[in-house]
């Protein structure tokens, strides 16, 4: 008789017994989707941010395998002293995810509705935009893509584009060039000039796509607190949705001050490990916009608790996003299931078609009249991967697809953190 009934899975006798990884590139960066395999036939995916490396989740396999997946809080708590900030959260983050997956396959439930069920049906999206030196061709490609459906919108307006520009900027020398110096240190200053340039870009920009939808601004550069204040000061006039990543996460004391100097909204998080991190800037308010990246947060059930903590001391929550679309239906029932969710950040509009087509099941394009649809499937709510359109983003240099990571299945680690 059970040969004939879809029972899905007896869920409290699943176990993990593995976990494999595919690493992508151009989907749209470099990124690794891990699958998770169970004992009943069904496998749950997940992915490890953009950037990451693959050792980020296959470290942890030893530690999941026979486990439940269905515990998906317990495990959590299991691996997340194996995540850090941005990056080194990765692999726990797209283990979470590939558990919540998982979950809702063993109870044919979406991964909302384990989240504690869903607030609306569609979730709305951003778009990056890539730079243009001219204010009046940016304004032209933002307008192009509100003419595609998007209703939220987002620019870079920062230190780039005054490369070369005489008197728009003060640096100490190489300080220009430099990558890891954080902005307090660089000593980097904008002039009035430089300030003006700014402002003019954005009119410009404003000049061709009006005042119609939201319109974020990020990547100003690695400029100390004074010189955002002074420049934020001079976008105010612009209504521009919220000031992104000005200085570093890090800075509460900074965010405090930037917050109470400027008329916008002011946004960070997207390089933020878990909601007791996110507290510190939640606590002041520092922030008007707290910016998670599921693959950095924790995953789908701690990003809904950021949402929540943020939600009690008057914050939004937008989403940080530049992944497959397996990191993006991630997102996607996070914001579901999180009252306080604004927007949900996607890097792939420019090649949607393509992109979309990773999974199988869901509408291509994914994303519709600026919306993705919440699904209604099980788990992440994709029936599986397009083996074809998966060979396409394949790495060069790490190409084998789900191949045997049987040495990843041993270790003999002491992970107790307390004496
Ligand atoms: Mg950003």
């Amino acid at each position: 008789m059970e040969e004939n009934v879809n029972t899905h899975s007896r869920p409290s006798d699943l176990k993990i017994t593995d976990m494999r990884v595919a690493n992508l590139r151009g989907a749209p960066f470099r990124a690794t989707i891990i699958r998770i395999d169970t004992n009943q036939g069904i496998s749950g995916y997940g992915e490890v941010r953009d950037g990451g490396s693959p050792t980020y989740a296959l470290m942890l396999k030893s530690r999941l395998l026979g486990e439940n997946p269905c515990n998906v809080d317990k495990l959590f708590r299991k691996i997340k002293q194996f995540g850090h900030h941005a990056r080194q959260a990765g692999g726990v983050c797209g283990v979470e995810m590939a558990l919540m997956d998982l979950a809702g396959k063993a109870y044919n439930v979406p991964a909302y509705q384990l989240a504690g069920g869903k607030f609306r049906d569609r979730i709305l999206c951003y778009c990056d935009t890539p730079t243009r030196q001219d204010g009046r061709e940016m304004g032209q490609l933002l307008k192009e893509r509100m003419e595609r459906g998007f209703k939220f919108l987002k620019m870079d307006v920062g230190i780039g584009l005054l490369r070369g520009v005489e008197d728009a900027l003060i640096a100490p020398p190489g300080m220009l060039e430099s990558r890891d110096v954080m902005h307090p240190f660089t000593g980097i200053q904008l002039t009035n000039k430089g300030i003006d340039i700014l402002c003019e870009y954005v009119a410009q920009v404003r000049e061709v796509i009006g005042y119609e939808v939201p319109l974020a601004v990020d990547h100003f550069g690695h400029i100390g607190v004074e010189s955002c204040i002074r420049l934020g000061k001079a976008l105010d006039q612009f209504s521009l949705a919220w000031y992104e990543d000005m200085i570093p996460w890090q800075l509460p004391d900074q965010w405090q001050r930037l917050a109470e100097a400027v008329d916008t909204p002011v946004c960070t998080g997207e390089d933020i490990y878990l909601k007791e991190n996110f507290l510190l800037l939640f606590e002041r308010r520092a922030i008007a916009v707290a910016h998670p990246d599921l693959a950095s947060s924790g995953g789908i059930l701690e990003t809904k608790k950021i949402g929540d903590l943020a939600q009690e001391h008057g914050i939004a929550m937008a989403l940080h996003m530049a992944m497959s679309p397996v990191a993006a239906l991630a997102s996607v029932h996070c914001a579901a299931a999180t009252e306080n969710f604004m927007v949900l950040e996607n890097h792939s509009v420019d090649q949607l078609e393509q992109w979309s087509s990773l999974v199988e099941g869901l509408p291509v394009p994914l994303i519709e009249d600026g919306h993705i649809a919440v699904p209604e499937g099980p788990g992440l709510g994709f029936s599986g991967l397009n083996e074809e359109v998966l060979r396409s983003f394949a790495d060069p240099d790490q190409s084998e697809i789900f191949g045997p990571t049987d040495e990843w299945d041993d270790e003999r680690p002491h992970d107790r953190l307390w004496s």
